[in-house]
């Protein structure tokens, strides 16, 4: 039986959408990402939190290929990512990113941001296209700058467009790095609140951010990388009261 069957049956089994195995990724010497074993369930919202250089994003840009891994397999609802071609692009449109960056074309409006993906991408009409955008603008609660420009919004109100804009492709998963790292402290929980409500409504979310309500309130489990490992994974109560690891520890004493 090849690898691939295996995995397929696999994820069909249980209901993962994202399985990483042994994956591994070197910058030069500085190996990056050690023997990453992680898998998420359909409708699950992970946290990853870690030191500043743990692989933090490497792991999401891994994800989503934005990075090549150097050994290992990464499978996304059953279907291992290959290194490069339709299937891929195919298969990275399944995976919503929201930086820290908000990353929006700043000469295109909100409206046309959240509509190009989809015209493009997944070729929808440009009507439907549009009215799924205006849609999806009233959910994150910025319809009424559909017209505007990026850099006329505030920093959150852009990040809300980033998720609106991410989510316009429908995708399987939502990866977000740091989303509110960037933000105003008073723009941080409307951002915060959007990425509640998504979870509540069933989305399958990988979020790595230093905002730990978030992590208590929304995360189904908490990963805790340090130097490119998983060192800890646990439910939020379990990690924030009594973390295992040294690493968790020294890391929860320095942040909370
Ligand atoms: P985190 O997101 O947890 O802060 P990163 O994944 O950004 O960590 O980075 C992990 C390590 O890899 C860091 O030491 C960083 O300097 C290094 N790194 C990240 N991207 C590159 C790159 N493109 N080239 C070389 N080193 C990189
Ligand atoms: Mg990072």
């Amino acid at each position: 039986m090849t690898e691939v069957s295996v995995a397929k049956e696999d994820v069909a089994a249980t209901g993962d959408l994202v399985v990483l195995k042994s994956v591994n990724k070197h910058f030069g010497a500085l190996h990056v990402l050690q023997d990453i074993d992680l898998t998420i369930a359909r409708g699950e919202v992970v946290v990853v939190i870690g030191p500043s250089g743990s692989g933090k994003s490497t792991l999401c840009r891994a994800i989503n290929r934005l990075e090549t891994i150097d050994s290992g397999t990464i499978v996304l609802d059953g279907k291992p990512l290959p290194d490069e071609g339709k299937e891929l692009a195919r298969l990275r449109a399944d995976v919503g990113m929201v930086f820290q960056s908000f990353n929006l074309f700043a000469h295109k409006t909100v409206l046309e941001n959240v509509m190009l993906g989809q015209v493009k991408v997944r070729k929808t009409e440009k009507k439907k296209a549009e009215e799924k955008a205006r849609k999806l603008l009233d959910r994150v609660g910025v319809a009424n700058q559909a017209d505007k420009y990026p850099a006329q919004l505030s920093g959150g109100q852009q990040q809300r467009v980033a998720i609106a804009r991410a989510l316009a492709m429908e995708p399987k998963v939502m990866l977000f790095d740091e989303p509110t790292s960037a933000l105003d402290p008073e723009m941080i929980n409307e951002v915060l609140e959007v990425m509640q409500q998504l979870a509540r409504d069933g989305m399958t979310m990988i979020v790595v951010t230093h905002e730990m309500g978030f992590a208590r309130s929304a995360a189904n489990r908490v990963v805790f990388m340090a130097d490119g490992r998983i060192v800890e994974e646990a439910v939020p109560d379990q990690f924030f009261s009594n973390p295992r690891s040294d690493r968790a520890k020294d890391f929860l004493s320095k942040i909370l």
